[in-house]
């Protein structure tokens, strides 16, 4: 049975002083479902140390938003796989499509993150999904099929260990608009199908597919209840460690 995993993505939203509070308030809603539902928060580089500290003791998880792939060098504004581990984290996102719309990620950097990431031993949330305009001109499969495959490439079955796949329709994104569970469902199995290709049935079986776009404890039940949809990766809800811990209690009713 795949443990769900329920994952912040506080994007550049908390300060470092507002950190520890964040965090311990996520633990302390969070700690009577923290044996059945991995629990992460991913934070500014920035504020990765007050978060490790704060998360001390608790069943949180801290991660980041975003990783280099080379070890060190002349990367201005980049940071390393080897630096977040240094820190005390233990999770990274990687292909956000913030970071692919306004900061030129390519499926190939993408791969190179992800790799890296996984070489480092964290566990990566590769994000994918599918635009507007993709989804109206009948491209998902497509779209989301080419971000994995890519993605993906020269990543071994032994390394999906490490490897979570969140599926984040760009149109949910902060928008208030959700996929209805059915049409995450369908594009969750054709991730699951297609990493069946990639790495064979029986790994694709472990790998968790988180779904992320405007999930709110109002509609959380009903996405996680599906076959495909392993967790959440949670931007707006958060930010709040009541909503957050909303989603967090319907995971562990889910699992
Ligand atoms: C996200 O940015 O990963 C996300 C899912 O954001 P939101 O929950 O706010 O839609």
């Amino acid at each position: 049975m795949r443990k769900k995993i329920i994952a912040g993505n506080w994007k550049m939203n908390i300060k470092p002083s507002e950190t520890a509070a964040l965090v311990k308030a996520v633990a302390e809603a969070t700690a009577a479902f923290a044996d059945k539902v991995e629990i992460v928060c991913c934070t500014p580089a920035i504020d990765v140390p007050a978060a490790v500290a704060a998360a001390a003791g608790t069943k949180v998880g801290v991660g980041t938003e975003n990783c280099h792939w080379e070890d060190h060098g002349a990367y201005t504004g980049e940071i390393s796989t080897g630096m977040i581990v240094d820190a005390g984290a233990n999770y990274v996102i990687t292909g956000h499509s913030e970071r692919r719309q306004y900061f030129g990620e390519t499926d190939e950097t993408v791969n190179k993150r992800t790799r890296a990431a996984i070489a480092a031993g964290l566990t990566v949330m590769m994000c994918v999904g599918e635009t507007l305009a993709e989804r109206e001109a009948d491209l998902v499969e497509e779209v989301v099929g080419r971000q994995l495959k890519v993605g993906l490439k020269d990543v071994t079955p032994a390394d999906c260990a490490k490897l979570v796949i969140a599926y984040e329709p760009v149109w949910a994104i902060g928008t208030g608009k959700t996929a209805t569970p059915e049409q995450a469902q369908d594009v969750h199995a054709f991730i699951r199908a297609t990493l069946a290709k990639l790495f064979g049935a029986e790994t694709a079986e472990t790998v968790r597919i988180q779904y992320g776009g405007s999930m709110k404890p109002g509609n959380a039940a009903e996405l996680l209840a599906k076959r495909d949809i392993d967790g959440g990766l949670i931007g707006g809800a958060a930010l709040k460690a009541a909503d957050f811990a909303g989603i967090i209690s319907a995971a562990a009713a889910a699992q």
